[in-house]
C-alpha cells in the first residue's frame, strides 16, 4: 500500500475526473463506486474515516420498522434489499440480529397491528430477511431475554435485521477503492474551491491537518460528502439556502455483566414513546438513542447529563432488574443525523431519505440518507457526476459498470458461502500457530474478516505483536501495526477510537493503553517526543469530552 505522503503527493500531481470531500460513509460509497467504474478519484477527509456520523450511529444495517408507520414504504423497500447485499458483499461485519418488539398493556399499537406491520416488512424483503418474524410468549420471553419487564406484556414479536461495526464497514469500503485505484487521504482538510475560467469548481484547496502545508487538487466533479458539515462546505461555493436540519443522537454503552441482552430489544421512551433500541455487543451492551435539534460545531458534539439520564430512564423502565446507574455507563457516543430540512414538526417525524443538489457553480452535494442505503446513494452521485462530465464533454474513456453489489470488500474475500464465522475463526487459530486463543481468532475475524488470518500468522512470526493492550481484553500491538500499514491510521485516536475500539468497549477507555499505542506509532511512523505527547494528549481530550456529561 502507498505511504500517505505519496497519496498526498498524487492529491496535487493528478488530474482528477472526481474529488469526493468527506470520508464518512457516503463520501466512501462515492469513492468506492467511482473507483470500480475506472474514474479517476480521490477522497480527502479532515480527520479520520469515520470520524463524523458515521462511527455514531446505532450500528444497523436495517430496513427501519419505524418507517412503515409514517408510510415510508419506498424508503424501506430500499433498506431490506440493500440490507440483503450487504450481506452478501461483507458477511463479517453485517450479521443478522433478533429484535424483540415488546407489547405491553399500556402499548400505542396492539400486538396483531405489530405483526401486520412485520408481514409487510419481510414482504418488502421479498421473504428474505435473515429470518422470518414470530411471536414469543410471555414464557418464552422469560426464559430468552430474562431482564425484560414482563409485567402487563400482551405479547411479543421477534423479527430480524442485521448488525454492523460502521467505522470498520466505512474503511473497508475506502481499502476497497483504493485498491481499485482511488486515491484517499486522512488528515486532508477542505478549505477553498478552486474554479475554472468559467467560475466552475474544478478542484478544491486543501490542508494537510498533519504536517501544516497545502495542495490543490483538480478535478472535473466535486462532490461535497460531508454529512453534518455539509452546509459549511456548501458555503465555500456559491451553495443557496442550508439544506440541513441535524439532529443529535446519544448511546451510552454498560457491561454485558450489568444488562445482559440475547436479543436486541426495542423500546418506547415512557416519557415520550419515542422508539429506541438496546443492543447486544459482544462483552458490551448499548442503548439509544436520543433525538434532539442541534445547532452547534458537529465537532463538539457530545452527550449531556439529560442525555444520560433520559437513556437510564427507558433502559430502567424496560430492564428493571439491571437497576442501571450513571456510575454503570463506561462510554458514550454522540452522533449528528445529517438529516434533510423539511419543516418537520418534530424530530422524529424529519425525512431519513437523501438528496443529491447541483448548485450552479458545479458542486455537487449529497447528504441525508442512511449507513444502510451508502452503496446505493454512492451509485446514484456518481451517476449524476458522470451526467456533469457528459455535459462538459470531459467523461474519461474506458468508464464500465461499477458491480459493487457483488464485489466482496476486502475482508470478505474467501468468505465462506455458509456464513460461517467460526470455521474461518479455525483457520486464523490454525495461523498462529498455538500464539493465539480461540477467543482471539474469533474477535480477529469477527472484525477483520478473512484478513483476521493474515493478522494471525503476523502474530505468530512476531510475539511481541502479541502483548495485550489491555489485561484481559483481545486487542494486541498487532492490531497497532495492522492499522497503520493497511488501515491508514495516522493518530493515537484513529487507532483507540475506530479501529480497535478500546474508546468504546474498555472500561478504562482505552486510557491505559494510550502511551503503548504512541510508543509504538512513534517507533514505527518515526514521531518525535513532542508529537508522541501531543498525541496521548489528544486522545486523553477526546476521552475528556466523551465524559464532560458526568460533570455539568
Ligand atoms: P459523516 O459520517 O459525518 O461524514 C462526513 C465527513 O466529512 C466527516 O468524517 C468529516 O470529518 C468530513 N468533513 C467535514 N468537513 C470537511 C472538509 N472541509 N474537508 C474534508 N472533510 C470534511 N443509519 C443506519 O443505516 N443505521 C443506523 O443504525 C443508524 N443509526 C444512526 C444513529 C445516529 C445517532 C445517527 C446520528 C445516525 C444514524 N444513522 C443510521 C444514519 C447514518 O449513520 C448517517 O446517515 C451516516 O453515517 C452519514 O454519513 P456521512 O458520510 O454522510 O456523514
Amino acid at each position: 500500500m502507498e505511504t500517505r505522503e505519496q497519496r498526498w503527493d498524487r492529491l496535487g500531481q493528478e488530474a482528477f475526473d472526481v474529488l469526493v470531500i468527506g470520508g464518512g460513509i457516503t463520501g466512501a460509497g462515492a469513492v468506492r463506486d467511482a473507483a470500480r467504474r475506472g474514474l479517476r478519484v480521490a477522497l480527502v477527509e479532515a480527520e479520520d474515516f469515520a470520524f463524523g456520523t458515521s462511527s455514531r450511529s446505532s450500528k444497523l444495517v436495517h430496513g427501519g420498522l419505524r418507517y412503515l408507520e409514517h408510510g415510508e414504504f419506498s424508503l424501506v423497500f430500499e433498506a431490506v434489499s440493500e440490507r440483503r447485499v450487504l450481506q452478501n458483499i461483507a458477511p463479517h461485519l453485517v450479521n443478522p440480529l433478533g429484535f424483540l418488539f415488546p407489547i405491553y398493556a399500556s402499548s400505542k399499537r396492539g400486538v396483531n397491528t405489530i405483526r401486520v406491520g412485520l408481514w409487510l416488512y419481510d414482504g418488502l424483503s421479498l421473504f428474505r430477511s435473515p429470518k422470518l418474524h414470530r411471536t414469543l410468549s410471555r414464557k418464552q420471553v422469560q426464559v430468552e431475554e430474562p431482564h425484560l419487564n414482563v409485567e402487563r406484556l400482551k405479547g411479543c414479536p421477534l423479527y430480524y435485521d442485521c448488525a454492523t461495526d460502521d467505522a470498520r464497514l466505512t474503511l473497508e469500503t475506502v481499502l476497497d477503492a483504493a485498491a481499485c485505484g482511488a486515491v484517499p487521504v486522512t488528515y486532508a482538510r477542505v478549505e477553498g474551491l478552486v474554479r475554472d475560467d468559467r467560475g466552475r469548481v474544478a478542484g478544491a484547496q486543501v490542508r494537510d491537518m498533519l504536517r501544516d502545508c497545502t495542495t490543490t487538487v483538480r478535478a472535473t466533479t466535486v462532490i461535497n460528502a460531508t454529512g453534518p458539515w455539509t452546509d459549511k462546505v456548501r458555503s465555500l461555493g456559491q451553495g443557496g439556502k442550508p439544506l440541513l436540519r441535524p439532529t443529535k443522537g446519544v448511546h451510552m454503552v454498560v457491561d454485558k455483566k450489568r444488562l445482559h441482552l440475547n436479543h436486541a430489544v426495542v423500546l418506547r421512551h415512557p416519557d415520550d414513546a419515542r422508539v429506541m433500541f438496546g443492543i447486544p455487543w459482544g462483552d458490551r451492551t448499548y442503548v439509544g438513542t436520543t433525538d434532539t435539534f442541534y445547532d452547534g460545531d458537529p465537532a463538539d458534539v457530545c452527550a449531556t447529563s439529560e442525555d444520560v439520564d433520559y437513556l437510564l430512564e427507558a433502559s430502567n423502565a424496560f430492564f428493571p432488574r439491571a437497576d442501571l446507574t450513571r456510575d454503570d455507563v463506561i462510554a458514550t457516543w454522540a452522533g449528528l443525523r445529517p438529516l434533510i430540512s423539511e419543516d418537520a414538526e418534530n424530530e422524529s417525524a424529519v425525512s431519513r431519505e437523501h438528496e443529491i443538489v447541483v448548485d450552479a457553480d458545479g458542486l455537487i452535494t449529497i447528504a441525508g440518507g442512511k449507513l444502510t442505503t451508502f452503496r446505493r446513494m454512492g451509485a446514484e452521485v456518481i451517476s449524476r457526476a458522470l451526467e456533469l462530465m457528459a455535459l462538459l464533454g470531459q467523461v474519461p474513456d474506458g468508464v464500465r459498470d461499477a458491480h459493487t453489489g457483488r464485489e466482496p470488500l476486502p475482508g470478505a474475500v474467501g468468505w465462506p458461502e455458509d456464513d460461517d464465522h467460526s470455521a474461518v475463526a479455525e483457520q486464523a487459530l490454525d495461523a498462529s500457530q498455538g500464539s493465539i486463543d480461540s477467543d482471539q481468532a474469533r474477535y480477529l475475524v469477527d472484525r477483520y474478516g478473512t484478513r483476521g488470518i493474515d493478522l494471525a500468522h503476523c502474530m505468530a512470526a512476531d510475539p511481541v505483536l502479541r502483548e495485550r493492550l489491555v489485561q484481559g481484553r483481545p486487542e494486541t500491538l498487532a492490531l497497532v501495526d495492522w492499522a497503520i500499514d493497511k488501515e491508514m491510521a495516522c493518530t493515537v485516536r484513529d487507532v483507540l477510537i475506530r479501529r480497535t475500539q478500546l474508546f468504546f468497549r474498555d472500561h478504562d477507555q482505552g486510557l491505559g493503553a494510550a502511551e503503548q499505542v504512541a510508543d509504538r506509532m512513534a517507533e514505527r511512523l518515526g514521531w518525535n517526543e513532542e508529537r508522541r505527547t501531543e498525541e496521548v494528549l489528544a486522545y486523553q481530550q477526546e476521552v475528556a469530552l466523551s465524559r464532560r456529561w458526568r460533570s455539568v
